[in-house]
This record gives structure tokens, sequence and C-alpha cells, in this order.
């Protein structure tokens, strides 16, 4: 793959078209006001039928999953994966509001992590429960994993426990912070250890549950004031000994009363998670080049459009490298997909990297080439910049992508 096909060009243009006029007029409410961003969301799903195309993939592995708990063949049904057109759009997608919206990208895909959390491991009634109003969007999903004394180290630091009671429930307690969608969640996919006696806490079982809003004892905070990605709410949960039957376990528990788990490799999950950031990485380098080039043309000093400054053209010449190198790296991504050769762990690290570090310089420069303009929020840049950010620390920090591609170097 050298460049987007005509059809996914097509395709790109109507995604524009909807930001033209859904998102670019309610950018002041999203970004300033406390404007939610679901039904916009909701709107962008029906709108290019992602809703439907959900409802009927998720049909698919579910009767399928079903004929296979029946020992019947069901090798004719699809197992509920787009593939790599799919993969193609998704990725446009995400580029494309991040031009305007980084945070819209962020709440949606949050949904989409905690759907994907219960479609991996869930039963077939923890599927219907709650997997399915979450892909199509009609419910707000979070994914609460950080807490307030682990973040990196997010599985041996975790204080959040489930203790088996003596009717078999799990009580729940702790407490999670940096939350994406919390303050507006319907469901939430809560990880937590098992309270284990006489188990070094490191070492305790983890366990994933399904919440829903309103539980007694689940209290999700407001939003939390942040530096950028206003259009995606963040908050905190605290749980005060909330019940939860053995129905709400993932992956694990009480097989006999919620029936067959699978377990899935939760760094395939952090891999996807990464990779998506390189596609938002992406939006936000294209966004700042096009303003840029735009403002060096227009802007006048000494008598001459900056453009003809050396020092400036040197600027657009790095972010047209890093457009260049992320652009290639994504559809080197997609083609592997096409191939059926998907990346390594080490190497989604390394491309979320390498992108969110460009794109945070890349917004940084687009700033200075604005000059006192690029301070002020009428010329986007500044959003930009504090949009991106975010990048270089949540789906793992840049230390954190480091250790992964150093370990599998040193691994070989
Ligand atoms: C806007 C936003 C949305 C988020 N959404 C979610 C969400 O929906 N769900 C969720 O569960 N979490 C979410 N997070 C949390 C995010 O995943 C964490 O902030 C991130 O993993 C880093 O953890 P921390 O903030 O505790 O930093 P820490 O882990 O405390 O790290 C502090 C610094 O130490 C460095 N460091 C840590 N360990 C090492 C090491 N071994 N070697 C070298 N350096 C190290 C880090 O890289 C960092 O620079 C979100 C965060 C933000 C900012």
């Amino acid at each position: 793959m050298i460049e987007w096909s005509e059809e996914q060009q097509l395709i790109r243009d109507t995604i524009r078209r909807f930001i033209q006029e859904e998102i670019v007029p309610n950018q002041e409410a999203l970004e300033h006001g406390d404007m939610p961003p679901y039904d916009i969301i909701r709107k962008m799903y029906q709108t290019f039928g992602v809703d439907e195309v959900a409802r009927q993939r998720f049909e698919r592995a579910i009767e399928r999953e079903e004929a296979e708990e029946r020992g019947e063949s069901a090798a004719s049904a699809s197992d509920g994966d787009g593939g790599a057109e799919d993969l193609a759009i998704d990725t446009l997608l995400s580029m494309e509001l991040c031009r305007y919206s980084a945070g819209i990208v962020t709440a949606m895909g949050v949904t989409q992590l905690a759907a994907g959390a219960i479609m991996s491991q869930g039963t077939v009634e923890q599927k219907r429960r709650w997997g399915l109003d979450l892909l199509t969007a009609e419910k707000v999903g979070s994914w609460a994993i950080t807490e307030p004394g682990s973040g990196s180290d997010a599985f041996g630091g975790m204080q959040s426990t489930a203790k088996l009671d003596a009717d078999g429930n799990y009580v729940l307690n702790g407490s999670k912070t940096f939350i994406t969608n919390g303050p507006y969640a319907d469901t939430i996919v809560f990880i937590c250890k098992l309270a284990e006696e006489g188990v070094e806490p490191r070492q305790r079982k983890i366990m994933t549950f399904v919440l829903d809003r309103g539980m007694e004892g689940l209290e999700q905070s407001g939003r939390l004031r942040k530096m950028g990605l206003h259009s995606s709410p963040t908050g905190q949960l605290f749980l005060d000994n909330v019940i939860a039957g053995p129905e709400r376990v993932l992956g694990g528990g009480d097989r006999k009363k919620s029936g067959t788990r699978k377990k899935s490799d939760p760094r395939a999950t952090f891999a996807a998670e990464r990779v998506g950031v390189v596609s938002m990485s992406l939006g936000v380098v294209e966004r700042c080049l096009e303003l840029c080039i735009d403002y060096a043309k227009e802007r006048v000093q000494w008598e001459k459009p900056i453009g003809e400054y050396q020092l400036i053209q040197l600027k657009l010449a790095n972010m047209e490298v890093a457009r260049f190198n992320i652009q290639n790296m994504l559809f080197n991504y997609l083609e592997r997909k096409r191939e059926n050769q998907p990346m390594s762990f080490a190497e989604a690290s390394a491309m979320k990297l390498y992108s969110t570090t460009a794109a945070v310089e890349v917004a940084s420069e687009a700033i200075q080439l604005f000059g006192g303009n690029g301070y002020m929020a009428e010329y986007q840049v500044e959003q930009l910049y504090r949009d991106a950010r975010v990048m270089r620390i949540y789906a793992g920090t840049d230390e954190m992508q480091v250790r992964a591609i150093a370990r599998d170097l040193l691994s070989r």
C-alpha cells in the first residue's frame, strides 16, 4: 500500500463533510463548554452505518459462538473481525477527527476498548447484556485500570480489591483515576486484584468486572480539569463495598454460573491501543502542516512571506518528513494486516513512540511558526499541541514504549 485507494479517498471526503457540518460548528462548546461528545459520536455511527455493521457483525459472532458451544461447525460465520479494509476506514476516521478533535477519538476509542474486553473475554450472556450497546455507541463505556498509586506499573501496584463473600459474590473496593468517559460511563470494565490470604500483593490474581452506572457504592466523579483533550471527559471512580455477582466477572471466576470464558492476551489489546494512537498522531501532523503552509504563504514580515525564510522552510520540511514517516508506518501496518502478518508488540510500541514524539514536536513548531498568533486559540495550533501532548503519556508513556522495544531487542 503506497496511497489511499480511490474508494478510501471518497470515504475520507464524506468524513470531512461530516466533521465540517457536525463538529466544527460545535468546536467551542466541545472544547470550552461542557458539551459531552456522545451525541455526535452516535450521529456519526448512524450516518456512516457503523452501528448497523457492528450489530450485524455482533450477531454473526454470537451465532458462531453458540454453534461452537453446541459442538456444531460454524465455519461459515465471520469471527466478527472486519479485516484490513475496515481497519483502513477506522484509521482514516481517527486521523480525520484528530485534525479537529482528538478528544472525540479518545472518548469513542475507550468505549470500544471496553466493548473489546467484553467481546474477547465475556460469555455470550455478558456480550448480549453489555457488549452490543457499546459496539453501537448506544451506551458509553470506560476501561478502568489506572489508580492514584499505580499507572505504568498498573498490574503490580494495583490496590483495588475484590473479596469473595459467603454468598459467592465479590465485594469491590478501591479507586481509579484518569478514567476516560468516567463521569458519563453507563458500563465500566473495572480491573482489580483478588483479595487472597497469604499471597504477596504483587502476585495476587487480576480480576475484571463489568459494572453498571448507579450500582450501590459506586461513585463516578465529575470531569477532571486538564491541559487539553477537552472533548474527552476524564474522571475518577470510587468503589465502597460494591457487590458484584459472578455474572459480572470477565474471563474467569465461577464457570458453572457464568458459562464458557476465553483468555485473551492483554498485550494484543495494548498493541492495538498503541497503533490507534499512531493514526491520531498523523491527523495532528497533517493538520499542522496544512495550517502552517497556508500561514507561511500569507504572513508577511520584512516585506516577504515568512515561507521565503530558510528557518521557516526547515520547520515545514521537518513536518513533512514526520508526516511521510508516520503515514508509511501506518500503511505498513495496514498491509501486514491484509497479509495476515500482525505487528509484534515491540513494533507497535516503536510506531507509537516515534509518531507521538513527532506529533508533539510538529505541533510545538507549528505554534512557533505562527508566532504570537500560534499562542492564541483562534489559530487552532495551540489546541493541536495540547491534544497531542497526552499521546506521549496515555496508552503507555514514552518510557514504557522504550522498555518494550529494548526488552524485545535484548531477548534476541
Ligand atoms: C487524558 C488521559 C486519559 C486517560 N484515560 C485512561 C483510561 O481510560 N483508563 C485508564 O485506566 N487509564 C487512563 N489514563 C491513565 C494513563 O494510562 C496513565 O496516566 C499512564 O499509564 C501513566 O501512568 P501514571 O500517570 O501513573 O504515570 P507514572 O506511572 O507514575 O509515571 C511517571 C513517570 O515515570 C516514568 N516511569 C514509570 N515507570 C518507569 C520505569 N520502569 N522506567 C522508566 N520510567 C518510568 C513514566 O514513564 C513517567 O514519565 C489516562 C491518562 C490521561 C492523561
